[in-house]
C-alpha cells in the first residue's frame, strides 16, 4: 500500500506520476514551465530535451531529478517517520534550485521564459555572448503619425503592477502622457494593458477622429 496517500497499491509509476503528493508537485512545475502534464516517464524527458536556453534546459533537469528525489524521500519519511507536508516539498525544491542554478555557468536568452524562470527560482541573470552589437535608437515619427511609446512593470506575482505611456508627433513634440495602477500581478499583462490604455487614450483624445496614423512601440 502507498504510504503517502495510503489508497492505492505502491509502486514506482504510482509514486511518481499518480500519487496525489506527486501530483502536487508536477502541477507546480506547470505553473513555471510551459507544458501541459507529467503524466509518465517519456513526457519527463521531452520536457527536459525541449527547447530552451542552456540555462533553462539545466534548471529543467535540476527541478525534475529533486522533485524525484523528494517524492522518494517524501515516502521514505512516511514509510519510518512522519509525513512531510507537499508545500513544505515544494519550498525545498525551489531552494535546492536556487542554489544548485546560481553555482551553474549556463548561459541564459533575453526572452520573457528565460526572466520568468531565473526570477522565480532566484537565480542572477548572466546574458550570452553579444556576437555583434546592435545600436537602438528611438526616432520621431514620420508626417502625419504619432509615436506611442508603452511599458508595464509587476513586482513579482503578489505586489503592485503599473503601465504608462508617452505619445508624440513627428516634431518630437510632447502630445500626452499616461500612467495607471494595475491589479493584474503578472508583468506581461502589465505590458498588454499598457498598451490598451494608449488606444483608449486615442480615443479619448480624438487623435483617431483626425485621421491620425500611429506608430506603437
Ligand atoms: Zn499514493
Amino acid at each position: 500500500m502507498c504510504t503517502l496517500c495510503e489508497k492505492h497499491k505502491e509502486s514506482i509509476p504510482h509514486l511518481v506520476f499518480e500519487c496525489s503528493n506527486a501530483l502536487g508537485i508536477w502541477s507546480w512545475v506547470r505553473e513555471i514551465f510551459p507544458i501541459s502534464h507529467f503524466s509518465n516517464m517519456d513526457y519527463l524527458l521531452s520536457f527536459i530535451k525541449s527547447d530552451g536556453s542552456p540555462l533553462v534546459k539545466f534548471i529543467k533537469l535540476v527541478v525534475i531529478i529533486f522533485s524525484i528525489w523528494m517524492i522518494w524521500r517524501m515516502r521514505n519519511f512516511s514509510c519510518f517517520q512522519d509525513k512531510i507536508e507537499v508545500s513544505r516539498v515544494i519550498l525545498v525544491i525551489k531552494d535546492l534550485t536556487c542554489l544548485v542554478g546560481n553555482s551553474s555557468k549556463a548561459s541564459m536568452k533575453n526572452d520573457m521564459l528565460d526572466f520568468h524562470v531565473i526570477k522565480f527560482f532566484s537565480i542572477n541573470t548572466r546574458t550570452g555572448k553579444v556576437l555583434r552589437p546592435l545600436l537602438v535608437r528611438w526616432e520621431f515619427p514620420s508626417l502625419g503619425w504619432v509615436k506611442i511609446n508603452t511599458d508595464g512593470a509587476a513586482k513579482g506575482y503578489t505586489d503592485l503592477a503599473t503601465c504608462g505611456g508617452i505619445f508624440r508627433g513627428s516634431m518630437r513634440e510632447f502630445i500626452g502622457a499616461f500612467s495607471t495602477f494595475l491589479e493584474v500581478q503578472i508583468v506581461l499583462v502589465a505590458e498588454f494593458y499598457g498598451v490598451i490604455h494608449a488606444m483608449e487614450k486615442l480615443k479619448i483624445w480624438g487623435l483617431l477622429m483626425f485621421g491620425w496614423n500611429m506608430i506603437m512601440f
